[in-house]
């Protein structure tokens, strides 16, 4: 995540679906942050200040959360290895945590000093040679994060990066500014992470298309309502080396290196887009057999996986 107020786009628009009437008044605008290209579409006649309070609240969070910003929060913990933090970020690091438990350590918000290896953070890519990578992994462990008092506290050489799952938490703000200003309908894209507000104006659902991970095209799509739909795949940033092997920005924590568990595209549908966002890094890289099992003993997402064969499992 960079500094926040990077790019602001476009300013809000209004225009006039082709059906006409109040109720399907158009807003959209376009947002960077996080890093990303956003693009938020709302309806009906609350949707201006809606949006507007949206782009606030994302500039906020990536603010709080950047990991270079010399201001936010993490940057604060992350020089520190303790901080004073306001409650989100205390909420945010406890529920990574908790996923991180909950995905057997496939999702570690720690691995920030691995991610900085590789130059993932910077654009300054480079293979970290085994060396390396053992030191750093010494230091990756969240169960030394500790959320106490409105304080974070963190181990010895240990640094946080929340870019797998704080847009999916920023989506799940964002629905909730949408239906608290009256909004009934709206498509928020962040990403590859869609939060979907309601349903279309003309009541049917929102279609949400998957993106093939290595070509044009799609590989599904899903019709939803009130939901997220959340993508990782290790297309979204990656670079290659001399001899064109290609290393992705989802790390396995046990490893250090790009994951490679047979999976390419992960999407996770839920109501909850923060669970979504660490679930689809986390099921990447965990493979088909554990991913499945944790989809079976859960009740609160479905999943449409594309493994290396190009065998797509719905
Ligand atoms: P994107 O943010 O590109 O949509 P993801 O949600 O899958 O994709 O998140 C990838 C980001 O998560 C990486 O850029 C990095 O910041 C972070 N990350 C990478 N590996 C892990 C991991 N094992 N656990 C937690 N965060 C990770
Ligand atoms: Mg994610």
């Amino acid at each position: 995540m960079k500094k926040a107020f990077v790019l602001f786009l476009l300013l809000c628009m209004m225009c006039l679906s082709s059906c006409g009437g109040q109720k399907s008044e158009e807003y959209s605008c376009e947002v960077f942050a996080m890093d990303t290209y956003m693009s938020l579409k709302a309806y009906g006649e609350n949707a201006a200040p809606a949006l507007e309070q949206a782009q606030r609240t994302l500039y906020e969070l990536d603010s709080l959360w950047s990991v270079t910003d010399e201001n936010s929060e993490i940057y604060a913990i992350n020089s520190y290895g303790e901080s004073a933090v306001s409650e989100k970020t205390s909420d945010v690091i406890e529920f990574s945590c908790e996923m991180g438990k909950l995905t057997g350590g496939a999702l570690d918000i720690s691995i920030y000093p691995v991610m900085k290896a590789w130059g993932f953070t910077t654009g300054d890519y480079r293979v970290p040679d085994e060396n390396e990578l053992e030191q750093l992994l010494k230091n990756v462990d969240c169960t030394q994060i500790v959320c106490e008092d409105g304080k974070v506290s963190v181990g010895e050489g240990m640094q946080i990066d929340l870019g797998a799952v704080a847009k999916g938490w920023a989506g799940d703000e964002l629905a909730e500014i949408m239906r608290s200003s009256g909004v009934d309908s709206a498509i928020l894209s962040l990403g590859g992470n869609i939060q979907a507000v309601g349903t279309k104006p003309d009541g049917n659902k929102w279609n949400v298309a998957v993106q093939h991970p290595s070509r044009d095209g799609y590989i599904g799509t899903v019709s939803v309502s009130d939901c997220a739909v959340i993508t990782s795949g290790g297309y979204e940033r990656y670079f290659q080396d001399e001899d064109g092997n290609i290393y992705w920005h989802i790390i396995d924590p046990k490893t250090g290196y790009p994951a490679h568990s047979g999976i390419i595209s992960a999407t996770i549908i839920g109501p909850e887009g923060k669970k979504c966002d660490a679930l689809s890094t986390a099921v990447f890289i965990m493979g088909m057999d554990s991913a499945t099992e944790l989809w079976a003993e859960s009740d609160d997402f479905e999943m449409i996986i594309m493994t290396q064969d190009e065998v797509i499992y719905r």
